[in-house]
């Protein structure tokens, strides 16, 4: 079986030296890799990575946690237009409770960001803490053609159905190991498999028994593992569709 982790950080530090961790990663089954920004300072970084190794793909974008990107909106234009070939995706962007002083610029940079996506013809890759109501009424004002993830989905239900409304994938990863995931893992086992993508946001959302930071993408086969006993599916059935979901939000213009 194959997968797409179709968010991880895979330019930080600590996966230095990445080629070796590469291989790795390939050796369990990762075949291609979906790397969003947070900001400036990696957008270089995240483009060379693409550029200097054909199974890693880019994405661009202000996270909402560096609100300071707020100047910044007009130069990811820029960016965006020079390299928009080779983008898969605009983020991660969104909107994040936990800080709370920002959100009135978090949301604009989101905005900005996602009449970005649509000028380009791209999908987005969104990070949603605790504000999905307010992340799908911005959507539905700013409708995507290509649509794109709600990464590291946790919601309930009817934010699930709303945001699947729109045309999203819900990214699922490291938290649908937890011991309390129960509830998401109920959501999940009423949506089905055609509306989920595979995702370990790693160093980030550690799966259950690993320490914060400690993630990896070789993490997707436990992800996966645990996703297929909740759906109670075949597993080369569910992982065919999953990598299929994958290619129809990132590599189907
Ligand atoms: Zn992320």
């Amino acid at each position: 079986m194959v997968f797409i982790d179709t968010h991880c950080h895979i330019d930080f530090k600590c996966f230095e030296p990445l080629d070796e961790h590469l291989a790795q990663w390939h050796s369990v089954g990762v075949e291609h890799f979906i790397v969003p920004s947070v900001g400036p300072e990696n957008w270089q970084r995240v483009i060379n990575l693409s550029e200097q190794y054909e199974h890693i793909f880019p994405a661009l974008g202000i996270h909402p946690c560096f609100s300071d990107g707020f100047a910044q909106k007009e130069e990811l234009a820029q960016w965006v237009a020079r390299f928009c070939q080779q983008l898969v995706a605009i983020g991660e962007c969104g909107l994040d409770r936990r800080f709370k002083d920002t959100i009135e610029r978090q949301k604009e940079v989101f905005i900005y960001q996602l009449q970005l996506a649509q000028q380009f013809s791209l999908p987005v890759t969104i990070h949603s803490v605790r504000m999905n109501d307010e992340v799908y009424s911005i959507l539905k004002r700013y409708p995507l053609s290509r649509g794109g993830v709600i990464h590291a989905f946790q919601g309930s239900l009817i934010q699930a159905k709303h945001f699947i409304e729109l045309g999203f994938k819900l990214g699922i990863g490291g938290a649908i190991t937890w011991p309390r995931g129960e509830n998401l893992r109920s959501v999940i086992a009423q949506i089905g498999v055609q509306h989920l993508v595979l995702e370990t946001d790693s160093p980030d959302m550690p799966i259950v028994g690993q320490r914060k930071g400690e993630n990896t993408p070789a993490a997707i086969g436990y992800i996966f593992e645990t996703l297929s006993s909740v759906l109670a599916e075949d597993a080369k059935f569910l992982s065919e569709i999953l990598y299929k979901n994958s290619e129809d939000v990132f590599f189907t213009s």
